[in-house]
């Protein structure tokens, strides 16, 4: 049965992938199919990449923050 669960989305055509069919490659799920049909299509996750856009997150939330504070008056000049 936990053989026929979901794990993730197939990167290549959006669909869920179950344990027995899913592959795991350059840091995507796919099913097997999907990857040898269309595989080359995704490069290896730049890892530079996801570190800055984490990194942008991380700025979004801080300015949240300090906007928060800003209107309720808790920051001083
Ligand atoms: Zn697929």
């Amino acid at each position: 049965m936990d053989d026929e669960k979901f794990i993730d989305m197939c990167a290549v055509c959006k669909q869920g992938v179950t344990k027995t069919m899913m592959v795991y490659k350059r840091g995507r799920v796919f099913h097997e199919r999907c990857f040898e049909t269309k595989g080359d299509l995704f490069p290896p996750i730049n890892h530079e990449a996801a570190k800055e856009s984490a990194r942008a997150r991380i700025d979004l939330v801080q300015m949240k923050n300090l906007k928060v504070r800003t209107d309720t008056g808790l920051v001083e000049d």
